[in-house]
């Protein structure tokens, strides 16, 4: 990591009294996730609820975040394991609870085991309790044992929950410059491991061989780990859209398609490229490539302040119907193709997805207060979404012209909304068709 938690301890505690603004009167509870297992005695790598990492940074199990809007008493108390030496022989070195105390600007830390006794106590008085169920089960029935407490004369538990991602969700949207710089490095490392390869693909056995090297070469470069299951699909297998690394070959009259993110500092970059195994796009490969590109550019452009990722969607949409329209696989007027959706049979999804602390992010639901689908929220400076639009040809359909049946090519990058448009933040890595191949001929 190249920015130690110290010294964005000051931005954590902003963000908590942020929500702390926000749940004035009323009280927040963040889970930690739970650890989970695979079989038996083997587990998942362990990964944080975002929304506690974005509160405090925090990165262990057994952790929760008690937010207290009320004016009297403690207003942020951190639950999590005290150290434990035979423990840590095990699993590693926990925080413990005397070094979070010097570490966190939060008022109390407490034993994760006191939680659930601790919860009756500082909510007691506390009509709303913010919290997002399904998270943690553990936390779950906690707040539900809450709930059921008969109110009384000297009992005074929460009586309505609300869902705390009401409150993430926006600000999570928009990105401080903390967050950008760290984005802006998790894109790069993307980028810089999927050129090298995209060079290297002559030396690539298989999707699954592929997939393996591309992830050591962004671990050289200081990711932390993959932000999402990396896809390489050769040939036919790039039409499914999240399709497995498998030991299948790369055969050179193919496009290989790479779908990777690296995740540095918890954020996650999400790059596609789609190239031709032999250096060289064949004419089809090549005709269908460039509606893609186009549509791609098409959907950057509209990525600006003021718009919504319902226009980027709409831009690439247009780019694609009227480019099957020039192959001849859609017949008829180009705006008539788009409202009816008839390009939807190859191109089945959305454009893009927010980005950040999640590959596909949360989602915003308010904007200015009110409810509002989040394809329409107008897009302001430090929104970071995906741009992705794609084509796929069933290999199995016989209205395709025999020539395009099997290519599946999808191109991504990732945009941050600036204050005068938008700037690419995954742009250090070829995407123009030319410019895919010269990187391929390139030696080294
Ligand atoms: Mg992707
Ligand atoms: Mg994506």
């Amino acid at each position: 990591m190249s920015e130690k938690l110290g010294k964005t301890e000051s931005l954590f505690a902003a963000r908590r009294k942020r929500v702390l603004h926000a749940i004035r009167g009323e009280a927040a509870l963040f889970p930690g996730a739970p650890e989970l297992t695979v079989s038996r005695d083997r587990h998942y790598p362990f990964h944080q609820n975002r929304d506690l990492w974005y509160l405090t940074g925090f990165d262990e199990p057994n952790s929760a975040l008690l937010l207290l809007g009320a004016s009297k008493g403690p207003r942020s108390v951190l639950y999590l394991q005290d150290r434990d030496r035979e423990v840590e022989r095990w699993v590693g070195e926990r925080l413990g609870i005397a070094r979070a105390k010097r570490k966190f600007q939060i008022d109390e830390i407490r034993p994760y085991s006191s939680l659930n006794a601790d919860l009756p106590h500082l909510l007691n008085g506390i009509n709303v309790l913010h919290y997002a169920l399904g998270v943690n089960e553990r936390t779950d029935r906690m707040v539900w044992r809450l709930l059921q407490t008969p109110v009384g004369p000297r009992i005074n538990l929460p009586h309505t929950l609300k869902d705390s991602r009401l409150i993430t969700s926006s600000l999570r949207a928009v990105k401080d410059a903390h967050e950008i710089r760290t984005l802006r490095r998790a894109c790069n490392i993307t980028a810089q491991g999927i050129r090298q390869l995209i060079k290297d693909i002559n030396i690539v056995k298989s999707e699954r061989h592929g997939a393996t090297l591309l992830e050591s070469y962004f671990a050289r470069l200081g990711a932390e780990r993959t932000s999402f299951a990396t896809i390489i699909a050769a040939g036919k297998n790039a039409t499914v859209l999240h399709h497995e690394p498998k030991f299948h070959p790369l055969w050179k009259r193919e496009l290989v398609l790479i779908d990777a993110g690296a995740e540095f500092n918890g954020y996650a970059g999400d790059i596609t490229r789609t190239v031709p195994v032999s250096g060289v796009f064949s004419q089809p490969q090549a005709r269908v490539y460039d509606i893609v590109y186009e549509a791609l550019q098409a959907a950057i452009l509209k990525s600006e302040p003021g718009s919504s990722l319902e226009n980027v969607h709409r831009a690439a949409v247009y780019v694609i119907t009227r480019g099957l329209v020039n192959l001849g696989i859609l017949q008829g007027n180009v705006r008539q193709l788009v409202s009816s959706g008839a390009y939807k049979k190859y191109y089945m999804h959305r454009t893009g997805h927010w980005l950040g602390l999640d590959v596909h992010d949360i989602t915003p639901i308010y904007f200015e207060d009110r409810l509002m689908p989040p394809a329409n929220r107008p897009l302001v400076p430090g929104n970071v979404f995906t741009v992705e639009p794609g084509l796929y040809f069933d290999p199995k359909d016989t209205d395709l012209p025999l020539e395009y049946r099997g290519i599946g090519i999808r191109l991504e990058e990732d945009v941050l909304i600036t204050p005068s448009g938008r700037e690419v933040l995954t742009s250090a890595l070829p995407c123009e068709r030319s410019e895919i191949e010269a990187l391929m001929k390139r030696p080294g």
